[in-house]
């Protein structure tokens, strides 16, 4: 028999292509003295008391897995913290699911509510991992693309759009990675209107609904109408600096929370134990640290956005999460050259906006979750690099 080599890799998985954030992390992690404006995780640690609560759990041997939704007193807290801090109300028992990060929450959102090839409306410029995970599932990923000129607000009618029969859900961020733009209640009402003329599903990311700098957040599930047909997508990582914990929820009417149920079991069991008992010390006694590191966030914000409209680079407000977008046209560059160039020649690493989708390009992802003297060292880099341009 002839011998051919056997490709073990799926064809789905081999035509995924790699994330192009990887790929400067990777440059950047060969140099010295980078600053780096490119991690997407806070710059603090957890607070103490949450990791105390962490070690008692330990040392009181609670080693053992929880139920697959989540420990019920978690998803009590969880279910407070919606009601009082979001206006959204859930059933701790039943439609309230504790995950391993956001990322897990969206992952089985996908794999619970996609048949093959049906369709999910993505609104770029967005978080890297949601047209991969929607392929992932078995879904087909249709992009729009929200435009600068609107500050990166999707319009209805460019959802309206791509409608086919067979879309299933629109998928959102609010506050947005890497845009930082915001949507307000009106803006979302447009969204929920089309979801119901159009029987659609929201999948609405909101892990960054507590890092929100000049209005007040309204989340999708709270707008009339809307909480039987979103999927909601939040956690830990973000707003109470808890990456590495791996800890997220999501919250959906009973028949699809259910049915994510049993995705969540047979992929994941639960989430880490110890990770759920800080989450419980996190929600009961960790509004004050949200408040400060939030303080700090829009602190820094105003100082970035300044800077980058001052140096030539312009930049709209971004109204939450700890992303400044600025454009980088005025340079002729493209954010990939751009990115590059910057790393290279001054050594700071930024995020080009193309990997974000189409309407990213002619930007780059700064984060601020940096050190205020690390930001102010970063935009002398900045400012030195275009004026040598
Ligand atoms: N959604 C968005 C928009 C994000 O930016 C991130 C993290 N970068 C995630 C989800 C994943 O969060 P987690 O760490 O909770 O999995």
């Amino acid at each position: 028999m002839e011998s051919t080599k056997r490709t073990y890799v799926s064809k789905l998985v081999h035509d995924l292509k790699p994330s192009g954030i990887r790929r400067f992390f990777d440059l950047a992690a060969g140099m010295e003295g980078v600053i780096s404006l490119g991690v997407g995780e806070p710059d603090f640690v957890t607070p103490w008391h949450i990791r105390e609560a962490a070690i008692s759990s330990l040392e009181q041997g609670y080693t053992s897995y929880t139920p697959n939704a989540g420990l019920l007193g978690l998803r009590e807290e969880i279910a407070y913290y919606m009601k009082t801090q979001f206006d959204v109300t859930y059933s701790p028992s039943e439609e309230i699911i504790v995950t391993v990060g956001a990322s897990s929450a969206i992952d089985i959102a996908l794999r619970t509510i996609l048949d093959p090839g049906d369709e999910v409306i993505i609104v770029e410029p967005c978080f890297v991992s949601y047209v991969p995970m929607v392929e992932l599932a078995g879904g087909v990923a249709v992009q729009v693309q929200a435009l600068k000129e609107n500050d990166f607000k999707i319009l209805p009618d460019q959802i309206e759009a791509v409608i086919t029969e067979k879309t299933k859900a629109i998928m959102i961020c609010s506050p947005n990675n890497p845009t930082g733009t915001m949507l307000n209640k009106k803006e979302l009402q447009g969204l929920a209107d089309l979801a119901s003329k159009y029987d659609l599903l929201v999948i609405a990311d909101e892990i960054y609904a507590e890092l929100a700098y000049d209005e007040e957040y309204t989340s999708m599930a709270a707008i009339g109408g809307m909480l039987e047909r979103t999927i909601l997508v939040s956690g830990f990582s973000k707003g109470f600096a808890m990456t590495g914990w791996r800890l997220g929820f999501v919250c959906a009417p009973v028949e699809i929370s259910s049915a994510m149920l049993k995705v969540h079991q047979y992929g994941l069991m639960c989430a880490s134990t110890m990770s759920q008992y800080a989450a419980i010390e996190a929600l009961k006694n960790g509004r004050f640290d949200v408040e400060e590191m939030v303080k700090s966030y829009r602190r820094r914000r105003n100082y970035i956005v300044q800077s980058f409209n001052e140096i030539g680079l312009e930049c709209h407000e971004p109204g939450g999460a700890f992303y400044a977008f600025p454009s980088i046209q005025s340079t002729g560059l493209t954010s990939q050259e751009f990115a590059e160039k910057l790393l290279l020649q001054e050594g700071v690493a930024v995020v080009p906006g193309d990997v974000f989708g189409e309407s990213g390009e002619g930007h780059i992802r700064c984060s601020y979750a940096s050190s205020l003297e690390q930001l102010q060292e970063a935009i002398k880099r900045i400012k030195r690099f275009i004026d040598s341009l």
